[in-house]
């Protein structure tokens, strides 16, 4: 349930600056976003007409530029800070946050902090970069991120601490839940203090599991690398008796990535992902549907996303890991797999030959795609006109196509998953001949 208190956004106050952005491209321009310019939640005709009360039914601002501004640009002293595991694109949207800063709105002064929130904290001894035009020229030419990144929590006082020193009045943050969840305890440290300081998000997940964006950034760079993987992974299986190819592709918690490179690539005979239980012995079971597929067709390619059947690899005795943001560890449920497989074959005495590819350091250090580049660089000049509007404790969003600003609570209250029972699932399930789980 949402209402439309949970879509409105904060700001720092009334915009009276003219925008150097509407002063450059004229009154007629009609790129300019007003106070009533809204996207719908839900844009069905029968859900807007079912209000008969008359309310304002939910909606997200519209991102874009503002004819007048609350900062005054001249006074702005922006920084950047990159947290969480690397994705393709996050160096475009560096580039696109310092190009739109400083061409656009003529922002004087930019630090990338170093090493996620680690930069941060004084004691870390991280320098910040200073970051113009020039110096992020050709960086989206590179995968990761020039900034570097880091996990672990940091202290938000000891951060404001930061800010407050080098005058920064407006931060943006670029990455997953983990940092939009400390960006959050950074704006009460800083609402605790009484500063004027925006946080504006721009939300970073190769998994694409973040609510209200319907394709996150280095989504698709990551799957089209996938796609490259799987292809190999067919032409391994395909050349052996009983060949099966195996590939693990990230989706710690969202099968996203494994659906989209399966469908893309047409190769894979078997898609695991963790919204999706499956059994792997009895006769509805993994192993089962294996040895048919291998019967019928003499070879199979399997995806398996990293979160998918850990209950299979996870005993209750033993506690999970976690890492230094407190993520859970997971299980390699690849090696896991592979070493099942192998020895169902060998039970069975049937010969088969496995090869197992897990290419996620290589597909989430890739450089973005064409499309994701344009992506970015749209996320980022919004992620500017959000933040020179005064706007904070936000991120910028796509919602029915449209770029929009997300109260930060909003996006992490729910991780986006795929549903089994949508058009998602279905189109995998079409797409390969599994059934729809191996229940
Ligand atoms: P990804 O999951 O895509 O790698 P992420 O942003 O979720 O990205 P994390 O390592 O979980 O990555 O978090 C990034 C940073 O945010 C870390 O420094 C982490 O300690 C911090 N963080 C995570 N959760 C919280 C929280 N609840 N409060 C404050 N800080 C947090
Ligand atoms: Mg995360």
């Amino acid at each position: 349930m949402v209402t439309p208190a949970d879509l409105a956004i904060k700001d720092l106050g009334p915009c009276r600056h003219p925008s150097p952005v509407a002063e450059k491209l004229g009154e007629k321009a009609t790129v300019y976003v007003g106070e009533a310019d809204k996207v719908l939640f839900d844009d069905r005709l029968s859900a807007v007409l079912a209000d008969a009360s008359g309310a304002r039914p939910p909606a997200f601002e519209l991102a874009g530029p503002r004819n007048r501004v609350f900062w005054d640009p001249k006074e702005v002293r922006a920084g950047i800070v990159t947290c969480g595991g690397l994705c393709p694109g996050v160096n475009n949207v560096i580039r696109g946050l310092v190009l739109t800063m400083a061409q656009s709105y003529g922002v004087p002064e930019i630090f990338g902090f170093r090493y996620g929130y680690e930069g941060l904290v004084a004691r870390f001894g991280h320098a910040p970069m200073r970051l113009d035009p020039r110096s992020v020229e050709e960086i989206h030419r590179m995968g990761g991120t020039v900034l570097g990144t880091s996990r672990g929590n940091q202290d938000p006082h000891q951060m404001v601490d930061t800010l407050e020193a080098l005058g920064i009045n407006v931060l943006f943050v670029v990455g997953g839940d983990g940092t939009i969840r400390g960006a959050m305890s950074l704006v009460r440290a800083i609402e605790e203090r009484r500063l004027s300081i925006g946080v504006v998000g721009v939300p970073k997940t190769i998994d694409n599991d973040i609510k209200f964006i319907d394709r996150s950034f280095g989504f698709e760079s990551a799957f089209a690398a996938a796609v490259d993987v799987i292809r190999s992974a067919h032409v391994e299986a395909s050349g052996a008796k009983n060949g099966i190819g195996l590939v693990k592709l990230m989706g710690r918690h969202s099968g996203f990535i494994a659906c989209a490179a399966a469908l893309a690539s047409a190769d894979v005979d078997v898609v695991l992902i963790p919204e999706v239980h499956a059994e792997l012995d009895g006769p509805c079971g993994l192993l089962a549907h294996l040895e048919r597929r291998l019967a019928r067709h003499g070879n199979a390619v399997i995806v398996v996303a990293e979160g998918a059947m850990q209950e299979h690899c996870t005993s209750s005795a033993e506690p999970m890991a976690t890492d230094l943001s407190g993520n859970l560890k997971l299980k390699d449920i690849g090696l896991f797999l592979r070493d099942r497989i192998n020895a169902h074959f060998r039970a069975r005495g049937v010969e088969a030959t496995l090869k197992y590819l897990d290419p996620s350091y290589h597909i989430r250090s890739v450089p973005a795609s064409p499309s994701d580049s344009v992506y970015c660089w749209n996320m980022a000049r919004n992620a500017v006109h959000a933040a020179m509007a005064g706007n904070t404790e936000m991120l910028i969003g796509r919602w029915h196509g449209r770029f929009v600003h997300v109260p930060m609570p909003m996006a992490v209250r729910m991780r986006k998953q795929v549903d089994p029972t949508d058009d998602l699932w279905m189109a995998v399930v079409e797409a390969t001949g599994q059934p729809l789980s191996f229940c």
